[in-house]
C-alpha cells in the first residue's frame, strides 16, 4: 500500500492530514492474508518526517487452529510509526542513514509504503485459535480425517476408555 506524500512532507511541521484507506487484499505471509481492509491513516509532519496514526478493519484470513482449513476472522488493526525520509524533501539531499534509526522509512522517490507495518500489525492482531467455524470438530487423532465432513469411522478410543475407568473405579470403591 504505497502512498505518495511528497506533499505532506513540504507542510509546516504540526500539519496534519487524512487519508482513506481501502485494500481488497493484501498477501501477509505463506499462512496468511488480509482482505476488505477500511481505514483511516492519519499524518502528522514531524520535525523528522511523519508520525502516521493507522485504524482500520480488515477480514484476515488464516488456518483454522483445529481442522487447518481457511478461517476468516474480524480483525482490527491500530499503530502508531513515524516514517522518516531518506531524502530531504525539499533540497532532495540525502540524508545520512544513522539520522534513522530501525524503523520505517519514505524512500527516495517520497512513497511511504504502508504494506510492511499493515502486515506485522495485522499478524500480532491475529486470533491465537482461530477456527474456520465456532463449532468445529477437527481433525480425528487417529486416522486425521477431516470430522467436519462426517465421522471418520475410527472408534471413538479416548472417551471409551476413561468411560472404562471410570466404571473400574467404582467397582472399586464398592467393594
Ligand atoms: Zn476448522
Ligand atoms: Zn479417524
Amino acid at each position: 500500500m504505497r502512498i505518495h506524500v511528497s506533499q505532506e512532507l513540504r507542510q509546516p511541521v504540526g500539519s496534519e492530514s487524512v487519508m482513506e484507506l481501502r485494500q481488497r487484499s493484501l498477501f501477509l505471509d505463506d499462512g496468511a492474508d488480509l482482505s476488505e481492509l477500511e481505514g483511516t491513516a492519519r499524518m502528522l509532519r514531524t520535525d523528522r518526517g511523519l508520525l502516521v496514526t493507522v485504524a482500520a478493519r480488515a477480514t484476515l484470513r488464516g488456518t483454522c487452529s483445529r481442522c487447518l482449513a481457511a478461517a476468516e476472522s474480524p480483525i482490527e488493526i491500530a499503530f502508531q510509526e513515524e516514517f522518516i525520509p531518506v531524502i530531504d524533501p525539499v533540497s532532495g539531499k540525502h540524508i545520512t542513514p544513522d539520522e534513522i534509526d530501525e524503523g520505517f522509512v519514505i524512500d527516495g522517490e517520497l512513497v511511504l509504503d504502508l504494506g510492511e507495518p499493515l502486515r506485522q500489525y495485522a499478524l500480532m492482531s491475529e486470533p491465537s485459535k482461530p477456527l474456520c467455524r465456532p463449532d468445529c470438530a477437527g481433525l480425528c487423532p487417529t486416522c486425521g480425517a477431516n470430522l467436519n465432513e462426517g465421522p471418520c469411522g475410527c472408534p471413538p478410543a479416548a472417551e471409551d476408555r476413561w468411560g472404562a475407568l471410570a466404571a473400574l473405579n467404582k467397582e472399586k470403591e464398592g467393594s
